[in-house]
């Protein structure tokens, strides 16, 4: 029998490439998708000595063409930080409607399943806490993380009308702050800056006074629940996350210990709308995919100081992998 084939946009991003071994691991085939703006051809190099590898250069706002069968699309492809979205304002936007257009049309086109990367950015700064699926959200479309959140909204909002309309097979994953080896230096997110500043000795920028909270997910386990809800017959949206919230501030001491640095803590101002509480209610994922989190952090920030350590002894990044515009 014909191996499975799978398409991944974003493939060669953090988490797009975890997935990519993954579902080599699983005996797909895989045909990894990215224009390289944020991914990394580093994040999957390893990944060519597999003959079920194949990457292509492209960026998916455009028309997407992949000969032969293709069983399931992941759309993973996006700006996915802070600085990100600031400096890449437009291409987040298309990515997100756009680029889920052409990865929806494309699995419409080849009977494919479709599994959409949604965001807990959907609820904006929650006025409901912990988040549950149900809970609609509390979005500035016109500040600046509104690029995203609109963008994934409407992603998402495409993805159930062409359930709805064409009985497409599809999956929303809502995707909380996951973190793990691969992610770029200067992404801007919290982890890679605090490793990074830790690694280096310089002191850990803390954004406000760090008491917003975030819940931080290992990308392996991350990775297990979203290979779960494609096997499920869920159509609505799934939060994927870890739910064990704590302040940015516990945070930011947890990498100073976990890397032994002798970093203090500098504060920052805050970001206009950063969230001041993210805690995802996974009551639906544990009872429909059997699924939750196992990583403990500790753990989770061991597994990722190898790469980080690996990265800054390169020394400096630009802020995009890539710099290019
Ligand atoms: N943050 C911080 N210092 C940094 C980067 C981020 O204090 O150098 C804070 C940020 O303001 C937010 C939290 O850490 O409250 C998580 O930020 P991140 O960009 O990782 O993800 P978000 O959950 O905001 O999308």
């Amino acid at each position: 029998m014909a191996r499975p084939r799978v398409l991944i946009t974003g493939g060669a991003g953090f988490l797009g490439s975890h997935l990519c071994e993954r579902f080599l691991a699983e005996g797909f085939e895989v045909v990894c998708m990215d224009n390289l703006i944020t991914g990394d051809m580093r994040n999957v190099e390893q990944l060519f000595r597999d003959a079920s590898f194949h990457f292509e250069k492209r960026d998916v706002t455009e028309h997407i063409h992949v000969p032969g069968p293709v069983d399931a699309v992941l759309h993973f492809a996006s700006p996915a930080s802070p600085i990100d979205y600031l400096e890449l304002p437009i291409q987040t936007l298309k990515v997100g409607s756009l680029g889920t257009h052409k990865a929806l049309g494309l699995a419409h086109a080849k009977k494919a399943r479709f599994l959409l990367a949604s965001t807990s950015e959907c609820y904006g700064d929650p006025l409901v806490h912990p988040q549950s699926e149900d809970y609609w959200g509390n979005v500035n479309p016109v500040g600046p993380r509104g690029v995203y959140d609109e963008a994934k909204r409407f992603a998402e909002a495409m993805t159930m009308a062409y359930h709805r309309f064409h009985g497409l097979d599809t999956r929303i994953v809502r995707i909380f702050n996951t973190y793990g080896p691969r992610m770029r230096l200067r992404d801007g997110r919290a982890l890679p800056a605090f490793m990074s500043q830790a690694l280096r000795g310089e002191a850990l920028t803390v954004f406000g006074d760090g008491s917003q909270t975030r819940s931080f997910c290992y990308v392996d386990d991350l990775v297990e629940g979203i290979w779960r809800l494609l096997n499920s017959k869920e159509h609505l949206p799934v939060n994927i996350g870890n739910p064990t919230e704590m302040t940015i501030l516990q945070f930011a001491q947890a990498v100073i210990e976990a890397t032994g640095s002798k970093s203090g803590i500098e504060f920052r101002p805050l970001p206009v709308d950063d969230p001041k509480v993210r805690q995802p209610d996974i009551s639906k994922a544990r009872r429909l995919l059997g699924w939750e989190p196992k990583v403990a952090l500790k753990d989770g920030l061991g597994r990722t100081l190898d790469h980080f350590r690996a990265r800054v002894a390169l020394g400096p990044e630009p802020t995009r992998a890539q710099g290019v515009r």
